[in-house]
């Protein structure tokens, strides 16, 4: 049933401010789906502030909410499956299995798979995941979203040139994955974050995207933020071209309106609770993103 619009998203919940399940629901909710949150730890805060606090949820506990929504035989209302940050491989591998019963009740499912290890050459996830998401969890997904390092990571080859990314967008293609995003890249000129979109028998494309802010000026939850986009627009749209230049005028839309309310524009020092996504004020431009940024076709 190509109608169902509900998504199970296992990603982490932060009491203040926006990233995981925090940042993906209410724009999925915005663009039409039932979101069934799912969270993987409760913290305080995300962990770019000085301190966080709060409980990490292992497998067993993964798997009794799970039985919870299997044995009231609610499966087949999900369409899709989102996954973020996961610290754990054991509660990874549970995913595994969730991810099975899900299609089996619904083989229309589509699963979405941030794999998120790490960022800019450091891993921030125990090491132990890698093998799990390469062998076990990334064959099983539909889209991906990793960043230039996780791709570096998963195929175990450096991506240093546009030639490499394109090979590695095989990589993942052979192994059965439809739609591949490299959400952000250092491959552009300088100032320019470069993303790029692999779709098998599909197109290539990339996108240049002017970094806004000051140089040291990082945001944290626009990785989750972008897959969530990318999920909701991506449903039922052939387009594809048209998915990835949505999603990325939303994402410069929010960013946009937090470094408007950052003073001195984010040049100098901002704390991480100045720079916490200004999400919910973005409501009309996640609803209608206005196109600025064009894919270019490789
Ligand atoms: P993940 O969280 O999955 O590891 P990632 O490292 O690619 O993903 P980001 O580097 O935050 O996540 O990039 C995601 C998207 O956020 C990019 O496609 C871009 O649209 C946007 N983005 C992030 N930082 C900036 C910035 N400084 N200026 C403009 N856009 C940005
Ligand atoms: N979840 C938690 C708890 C985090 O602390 C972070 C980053 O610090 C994220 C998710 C991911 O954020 P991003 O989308 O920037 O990768
Ligand atoms: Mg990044
Ligand atoms: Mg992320």
């Amino acid at each position: 049933n190509s109608d169902i619009k509900r998504v199970l998203s296992i990603q982490s919940h932060v009491v203040h401010g926006y990233v995981g399940n925090k940042v993906a629901t209410y724009p999925l909710q915005l663009l039409g789906f039932d979101v069934d949150p799912l969270n993987s730890v409760q913290f305080s805060n995300h962990t770019g502030y000085k301190t966080f606090k709060g409980p990490v949820s292992n497998e067993k506990e993964l798997a009794t909410i799970f039985e919870g929504l299997e044995e009231n035989e609610l499966l087949p209302l999900y369409s899709h499956l989102l996954t973020g940050y996961i610290g754990n491989p054991l509660f990874l591998r549970q995913v595994g299995h969730i991810l099975k019963k899900l299609r089996q009740a619904n083989p229309g499912l589509v699963y979405v798979c941030d794999p998120v290890m790490g960022d800019n050459g450091q891993l921030y996830v125990p090491k132990e995941l890698l093998p799990v998401y390469r062998d076990e969890i990334i064959p099983l997904a539909d889209i991906i979203t990793p960043n230039q390092f996780e791709v570096e990571l998963l195929t175990e080859k450096e991506v240093r040139s546009e030639a490499a990314v394109w090979e590695a967008m095989e990589w993942f293609h052979q192994r059965g994955i439809k739609t591949v995003v490299i959400s952000s890249s250092d491959l552009g000129q300088p100032g320019v974050l470069r993303a790029f979109l692999s779709q098998q028998n599909g197109p290539r494309l990339a996108i240049d995207i002017p970094k806004q802010g000051g140089k040291d000026l990082v945001f944290t939850g626009t990785g989750d933020l972008f897959a969530s986009l990318f999920l909701a627009h991506s449903h039922g749209s052939k387009d594809i071209a048209n998915v990835f230049e949505k999603t990325i005028a939303s994402l410069q839309a929010v960013i946009k309106r937090t470094v408007a309310s950052l003073p001195s524009g984010g040049n100098g020092p901002v704390k991480a609770a100045e720079r916490e996504l200004k999400l919910v004020q973005s409501k009309t431009e996640i609803e209608q993103p206005q196109v600025l940024l064009k894919a270019q076709r490789l």
